[in-house]
């Protein structure tokens, strides 16, 4: 009698076992925008109330409209903390290294457009002109990528297997699925054409998608969208829909996204030769698709950027 409860309670420990463990889940309002935290582990509940209080904090430290704010402080000419002064020196340098496309000083650009009010318009090009001469820091563009760097550093302290973080489209991956698959991840179509574009990824790693339909707003039929050209302060015009980087560095994939967006595809094409230390998928407004060897895309057609060819249309 005694093995044959043994024997059942051996089955059921090894059936539980082997049932698809579910995660913790938390839904997140924050930074403008609606986050989905995924967490397997022993402390996935423990841990989606860690990265949900880091969130709201990243968005109290970096609202570039808020008084509270870290950004506020500094135009004070208040001290800010290391963190945020890292931070402050990474956008700087990755506004060098993409040669201005990405600019963590378009505040005043993006807010006659009036983007952070939501009273869109616009704006004249005198109040353009002013606006570009105004250095006032907006880390809009890289925050949320800064923010998958965080949660992932976060989730390593803890007993967590894996987890999937939607950032508001930025997808941030930790830890492997259980079999040791990739993580599948689909891109959004911009245009709506149907197809279902995927990227696959293992381990921790950002994929991040900056795009024309994620606000915008039109006049006259002429679509006004929110990421700026920072030689003309107007929506960047380069003929690309969407692009999204892959990379192991957060807060790095969120800058060329938004870079590569201003550059377009062939500049865009150029700056990844120049270090092939990411992958990028780039959704022209012409439906076609380009995208780099390793960005392991699917779904739909594209053509291969050649790692060697410059200064032609790859
Ligand atoms: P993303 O969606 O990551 O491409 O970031 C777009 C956001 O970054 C905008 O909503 C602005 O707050 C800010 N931004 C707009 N244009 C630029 C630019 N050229 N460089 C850096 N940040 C920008
Ligand atoms: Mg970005």
């Amino acid at each position: 009698m005694k093995k044959r409860i043994l024997a059942l309670l051996l089955l059921a420990a090894l059936l539980t076992g082997c049932a698809p463990q579910s995660p913790a889940e938390k839904t997140v309002f924050c930074m403008d925008t609606v986050m989905d935290l995924r967490i397997w582990g022993r402390e996935a509940e423990k841990a989606a109330q860690v990265l949900e209080e880091a969130l709201l904090d990243l968005d109290r430290t970096w609202n570039a409209s808020s008084p509270a704010s870290a950004l506020a402080a500094l135009e004070a000419g208040e001290p800010v903390s290391e963190e945020v002064q890292s931070v402050l020196d990474r956008a700087l340098a990755l506004k060098a290294r993409t040669g201005g496309a990405f600019d963590p000083q378009l505040y005043a650009v993006t807010e006659a457009w009036g983007f952070f009010s939501g009273d869109y318009r616009v704006p004249s090009q005198a109040e353009i002109a002013s606006a570009l001469a105004v250095k006032k820091y907006d880390l809009g563009g890289v925050i949320k990528g800064y923010a998958g760097e965080k949660l992932v550093s976060l989730l390593s302290g803890l007993d967590v297997d894996r987890a999937v973080l939607n950032l508001g489209g930025n997808v941030q991956t930790y830890g492997s699925k259980p079999e040791g698959e990739p993580w599948v991840v689909a891109l959004q179509d911009p245009r709506d054409q149907g197809r279902e574009l995927t990227v696959q990824v293992t381990g921790a790693m950002a994929v991040v998608t900056s795009g024309d339909y994620q606000r915008y707003f039109e006049v006259d039929g002429v679509r006004y969208h929110h990421i700026m050209d920072p030689k003309t302060g107007c929506p960047a015009d380069s003929g690309v829909a969407s692009v999204t980087v892959i990379c192991a560095d957060g807060m790095t994939a969120d800058a060329l996204s938004t870079a590569l967006f201003v550059l377009g595809l062939e500049a865009g094409a150029d700056l990844w030769r120049e270090s092939r230390d990411f992958e990028a998928v780039f959704l022209l407004t012409d439906g076609s698709v380009y995208a780099t060897p390793g960005a392991a895309l699917s779904g739909g057609e594209y053509t291969v950027i050649s790692p060697q060819e410059s200064g032609k249309n790859p």
